[in-house]
Formats: C-alpha cells, structure tokens, sequence
C-alpha cells in the first residue's frame, strides 16, 4: 500500500529524522521541502526576492513553494511511491491553495487516497526548540544534520566539513518559531476539520522512542 506521512512541527522537533526513519521502513521517498529549497538556493536557482526572504527566516513565497511542492509530490506520485513530507504544508494556503491555485493536500488526496494519508504533530516546548537549533548543525558534503557535541567535529557519515545554516541562527529561529506559530499551527486545525488523521505525538523523547509511538499509529 503506498501511504503518505507528513510530520509538522516547530524547527528542531525533529520531523526530517522522523520522515528518514518511516521512509526507511515503509519505502516511501522523504522529501524535505526545506532542504530542497535549501539546494535551491546554493546552486542559485532562486529569484533574487526569494532568496531575500529566505535569509530573513520568513516562509518563502507561498505561491512559488506551493509549485515547488507539488510539482516534487506529482513526481514521486508518478514514479509509483509513497511519500513522507517534513516541513509541509507550512501555511493554509500551501494545504489548500485558493481558488487558483490547488493545494497540496487535494493533490495527495487524488495520488494516494485520503484513507492513507497520516499527519503527526511533533510536539516540543519552546525552549527545546531554541535549545536544539542552537546545536543544530549540517554537513557541507552530504546535507546530513547533526546536533553538536563535545566529539563531533566533522560529519560521522562523511567526515565533511560541519556548518550552521542562517535560518538556524538564534535570533532568527526566534522568528521561525513565530512564524510556525502563526501560519503553520491553523493547518493542523483545518486539516482535523477537512477529516484527515492528525496525531499529537510527543517530540521531547529519543528519536527512536517517537518513532515506535509513530509506528503504533501506522499498522
Ligand atoms: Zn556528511
């Protein structure tokens, strides 16, 4: 069965871990918008004004990434697998577009079935969240993301060189927290309405430890 996961959450709740691990184990293809615009923008791929807003921390332009979304979620959809999504739909407008724009959970429904999309909710208190994007750190080669401790010093895949990104800068993960606050928290309240499966799951534990009470959900 293919099956779809979205995990939402604040930054640092640890939903590209998540997606890695259910893709893993139900052979789905994880796709991290985030990280996606992110190769975007090193290989200049970007309008200057996106990339503008990028740096600032804000969501980038909801239009463009709705494109970018959907044209990515069509793509696996026609190579026949299922998918995990981490990092969106970040706003209302990218789960239900507009009256000109088709929305990403219409898309999904009309791929996949409405009966097999799962949207968990990793719940992690603020202070957890600076906590972790502070120690958050990613490797200049493979992409991979690490939290900083006192023996990590390169990246223990591939011994690359090891990075802060700008969005994970403490004063502008402040303003990412606001901005999940504001634009990302209402999707989840109207994805509940629309009838799709939301669960709140608990993201302070292990990674491993989530991941078994996600599991729990995908029998
Ligand atoms: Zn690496």
């Amino acid at each position: 069965m293919k099956r779809v996961v979205i995990l939402m959450g604040p930054p640092g709740a640890g939903k590209g871990t998540q997606a890695e691990l259910l893709a893993y184990k139900f052979g789905l293809i994880h796709f991290d918008t985030g990280r996606y615009i992110e190769g975007l923008h090193r290989e200049k791929l970007v309008p200057l004004k996106i990339r503008k807003e990028f740096e600032r921390g804000d969501l980038a332009d909801p239009v463009w990434t709705l494109k970018v979304l959907r044209k990515q979620i069509e793509r696996i959809a026609s190579a026949d697998f299922g998918v995990a999504l981490s990092g969106s739909p970040r706003t209302v407008f990218e789960a239900f577009g507009d009256s000109q724009n088709i929305g990403v959970m219409a898309v999904l429904t009309r791929a996949y079935g409405k009966q097999n999309i799962s949207v968990f909710e990793l719940d992690i208190p603020q202070e957890a969240t600076i906590l972790r994007n502070s120690k958050r750190r990613v490797c200049s080669v493979c992409w991979k993301t690490h939290l900083l401790g006192p023996a990590l010093r390169n990246c223990p895949f591939c011994g690359g060189k090891l990075i802060r990104r700008v969005q994970d800068r403490p004063s502008i993960i402040k303003h990412r927290l606001e901005e999940y606050k504001e634009r990302t928290k209402p999707v989840l309240k109207k994805m509940k309405a629309a009838g799709f499966k939301v669960v709140k799951i608990n993201g302070r534990s292990k990674p491993v430890a989530v991941f078994t009470k996600i599991n729990g959900y995908l029998k």
